[in-house]
């Protein structure tokens, strides 16, 4: 097993996570919607597992938890389904320019289908442009969509602040809440949210199951059509399996949080000292305070964040360039492009994302192997700089 730094595209399942789900692979099989006893113990534990989830996020009612294969799921059941049910009130969307690719495709699809969409520029740092917000709102809004935080620079975004314009405006507000549900806790009674997508395996439970969190009164559409699960929101038999691992999971990461972000905190701000300290042209992308907890998105001038990644590779470090949902495309990241970076500057990035299972030890071998690996790919780059080149060659 690598040292495992990449916790943003998969994080480990919880021990005791594994264990709750057991046995509800062997004899706790059954399907909640078989009338019998067996059938009953399902469905006692589906709605056990809805309570938890929606306890979670303080949600006041555990009906208004839609159990969905995930985030993308989501995100699609969130603003296809609002779009549908409200296109009679108008046809026009919001979302930022730095979503994950998820949201940026059902915006295109939607596009197609005759919706009209704005995107919200950001800032340097990746945080939105609240005042743009304002500026695109019109009579035909009916919704606005932005991530939590960025799943990239890991930049949080003013979510209060988008409820507070999303609410005196009367149009709904949605949050990708993937990126900061490990490290940043959601009180729907607090902070009002219309929609919110949420995903077990980014709090250490199984892949293959998320949620979406409905307010009481808002309306979508269904996009998956079928037997009616899920008050007829998301048809389909529950996993449940998956369900009561999402629960356990999100039960552990309510209690666990605090001390939790703690620890991750220490362990990145070590991590972005340290290399940026040591290695010369290297620069924190995102906003250095208003940052997740578990995340460091560096930039390294004169070099290939893929190649870089293939160095550490061989020092058995997982990390990545960005989001691992784009990173089959050869295109530079539209976060960094939308922050303003240029091309050459966007190629060069890597993200180290922390999680639960992320030691003192790993770090200090990422701060160790880093600065070498970066010198070799800038001695063969022909952008490498002369004076840096020479300064390479005279610190053997
Ligand atoms: N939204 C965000 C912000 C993400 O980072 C991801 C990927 N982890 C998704 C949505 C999609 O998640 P999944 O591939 O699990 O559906």
């Amino acid at each position: 097993m690598s040292i495992y730094l990449d916790n943003q595209a998969a994080k480990p399942v919880d021990e005791r996570v594994i264990s709750e789900m057991l046995p509800y692979f062997r004899d706790k099989f059954a399907n909640p919607a078989s009338l019998h006893a067996d059938g009953d113990i399902a469905t006692d534990i589906l709605e056990k597992s809805r309570e938890m989830v929606a306890d979670f996020i303080n949600a006041p009612n555990p009906s208004d938890i839609i159990f969905t294969s995930g985030a993308t799921e989501s995100n699609n059941l969130a603003i296809i389904g609002a779009a549908n049910f409200y296109k009679r009130k108008g046809n026009h969307i919001i979302i930022s320019e730095i979503e994950h690719i998820s949201i940026l495709n059902i915006a295109k699809y939607l596009e197609k289908q005759g919706f009209k969409i704005s995107r919200i520029p950001v800032d340097r740092y990746g945080i939105i442009r609240l005042d743009k917000l304002e500026n695109l709102i019109n009579d035909s809004t009916i919704l606005i969509s932005v991530a939590s935080a960025s799943n990239e620079v890991g930049s949080i975004q003013p979510i209060e602040e988008i409820s507070k314009i999303a609410t005196k405006n009367k149009i709904l507000f949605h949050t990708d809440a993937i990126p900061s549900e490990s490290t940043l806790s959601i009180d729907v009674q607090s902070v009002p949210i219309d929609m919110i997508t949420l995903s077990s395996n980014d709090i250490y439970g199984p892949r293959g199951v998320g949620a979406l969190y409905l307010k009481k009164g808002v309306r979508v559409n269904p996009i998956i059509i079928g037997g009616g699960q899920e008050r007829g929101f998301r048809s389909g038999s529950e996993n449940i399996p998956g369900i009561v691992g999402f629960a356990k999971a999100a039960g552990i990461m309510k209690n666990e949080m605090p001390k939790e972000v703690e620890y991750l905190k220490g362990l990145r701000d070590k991590l972005i000292s340290g290399v940026l300290e040591i290695i010369p042209n290297s620069h924190l992308n995102g906003h250095p305070e208003k940052r997740l907890a578990n995340n460091a998105h560096f930039r390294f001038d004169y070099i290939e964040g893929e190649s870089l990644i293939l160095q550490l590779k061989e020092h058995n470090v997982a990390a990545a360039t960005g989001s691992a949902c784009s990173s089959k495309t050869l295109e530079p990241s539209h976060t960094l492009i939308a922050m303003g970076l240029l091309h050459e500057e966007a190629h060069g990035s890597l993200l180290v994302s922390l999680g639960r299972t992320t030691k003192l030890t790993d770090i200090n071998k990422i701060i160790e192997v880093l600065p070498g690996a970066v010198k070799r790919l800038r001695i063969m780059s022909p952008l490498t700089p002369p004076e840096l080149l020479k300064k390479y060659k005279e610190v053997k």
